[in-house]
């Protein structure tokens, strides 16, 4: 995808690259951008969410804040005949952005086919943005993928050279977070919820297939073959129930909102139309727990959460697996109080598949959601304006059973009562 370079965009965009090996050098995901108007730089900036604990402080949004600060009420007319050079496909956050402030040109290094805002995951077309971008994608890949490597083996201290190098193709897998919170408008939930299908597709589901690869090497009679086979269907039935279950359990739970269990939606006209109640902002904490057999590192990347009912959102967790063998994980959640699940709609989220982990690999994983409008007309939750949404990951066996959900001792409490409020799931 690669285009020919005129002189003035090899210089700046050779300055971007020089703004990723500052961040680089910083342990900071090595991106750095520059803004150029008629061959003039007027900002620029690389990754600093690290060095400032804000995980919206990347290249992108540092510069602009830079020209901002520097440009006031002008810099709207200077963005809009910018040109961004950047060492790395903008993420969603940055390009959506970029879209709305309406730049002339963008001409970036790698894709980032996991994050990538521009055309691996998002486009203007799914940020309902009719302005177009000039792109000049894919510029220098080599050099920007060597960064981004560099940078995420300095991070990976536990992953053996060996293994890595057979991770290649995966590098996006162990990316950090180049988006981490975003409270997105009802403007944009379906381009949004396009990205993230594209995204956690990404994610490594295992395939039952790899469990069932089971050779025969039946050689006596024909009987005692016909027995094997008889035999391993049997055993090949009891793994894909045992799979099945897992799917099972998740439409029960979604249907019934069982459990603490939240709405999924899939009317997105509705979301597409809903109504934001301004009246009302509900704090969504986040929680995540393993159980000490599970040996990865999991955790929410935000506390919490301020959200209107009838806005979407959009928050993160992290996964890591800092061993020195592969796991496969697997997620179920709840929220806390029932009473709130009813109203609360999972759009996308990477709960109930399993995520297999390579050593030393990191992934984020999203969970778009809203609140239902109708949240602010039940006379039960008229005081709570705080839920709390908890993921447990825990490590995926064949023999991994979830709680029994027709089991009536799993059967919690969701009457609604309005003097008292379940402290805790589970
Ligand atoms: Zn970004």
């Amino acid at each position: 995808m690669s285009e020919e370079l005129q002189e003035d965009d090899r210089i700046f965009l050779e300055q971007a690259f020089t703004l990723a090996e500052e961040a680089l050098n910083q342990d900071e995901v090595p991106v750095g951008c520059v803004f150029v108007v008629d061959g003039e730089e007027i900002g620029r900036g690389r990754n600093r969410v690290n060095e400032t604990g804000d995980p919206t402080r990347h290249a992108e949004m540092v510069a602009v804040t830079e020209i901002w600060s520097k440009y006031g009420e002008e810099s709207n007319n200077l963005l809009k005949k910018s040109v961004l050079y950047v060492s790395l496909e903008p993420c969603i956050m940055c390009s959506s952005a970029m879209y709305q402030l309406g730049i002339r040109k963008m001409v970036y290094g790698a894709e980032n086919p996991r994050f990538g805002g521009v055309r691996s995951v998002g486009s203007a077309e799914k940020y309902r943005e009719e302005n177009n971008i000039e792109i000049v994608a894919g510029v220098w890949a080599e050099r920007s993928v060597g960064m981004l490597k560099a940078f995420y083996e300095k991070q990976n201290p536990f992953a053996p050279p060996e293994k890595r190098k057979t991770k290649t193709p995966k590098l996006w897998s162990t990316t950090r977070p180049f988006c981490s919170v975003i409270t997105w408008t009802t403007k944009s939930p379906l381009s949004t919820l396009a990205v993230l299908q594209r995204k956690t597709s990404a994610v490594n589901v295992l395939s039952i297939r790899q469990l069932n690869k089971k050779p025969s090497r039946s050689d006596k009679s024909a009987d005692q073959k016909n027995y094997t086979y008889y035999v391993m269907s049997l055993v090949i039935v009891a793994i894909g129930c045992t799979f099945a279950a897992i799917p099972a359990y998740r439409i029960f739970c979604e249907q019934t909102s069982f459990g603490g269990l939240t709405q999924v939606a899939k009317d997105f006209d509705k979301i597409a139309n809903m109504k934001k109640c301004e009246d009302r902002l509900i704090r969504v904490q986040f929680n995540s727990d393993v159980p000490s057999s599970m040996r990865w590192e999991f955790k929410p990347q935000q506390h919490e959460i301020f959200v209107h009912p009838g806005e979407t959102a959009l928050a993160f967790y992290t996964a890591r697996n800092p061993t020195d063998k592969p796991i496969i994980g697997i997620s179920s959640y709840n929220l806390t109080p029932f009473q709130a699940a009813y109203y609360f709609n999972k759009i996308q989220c990477f709960c109930f598949e399993e995520q297999i982990l390579n050593p030393g690999e990191q992934v984020d994983l999203p969970v778009f959601f809203y609140i239902d409008p109708d949240y602010v007309n039940d006379p039960a939750l008229e005081y709570l304006d705080s839920i709390l949404l908890s993921y447990t990951f825990f490590e995926a066996k064949s023999g991994l059973k979830l709680p029994d959900p027709f089991d009536p001792k799993n059967r919690p409490s969701i009457a609604p009562s309005p003097d008292k409020v379940p402290e805790k799931s589970n």
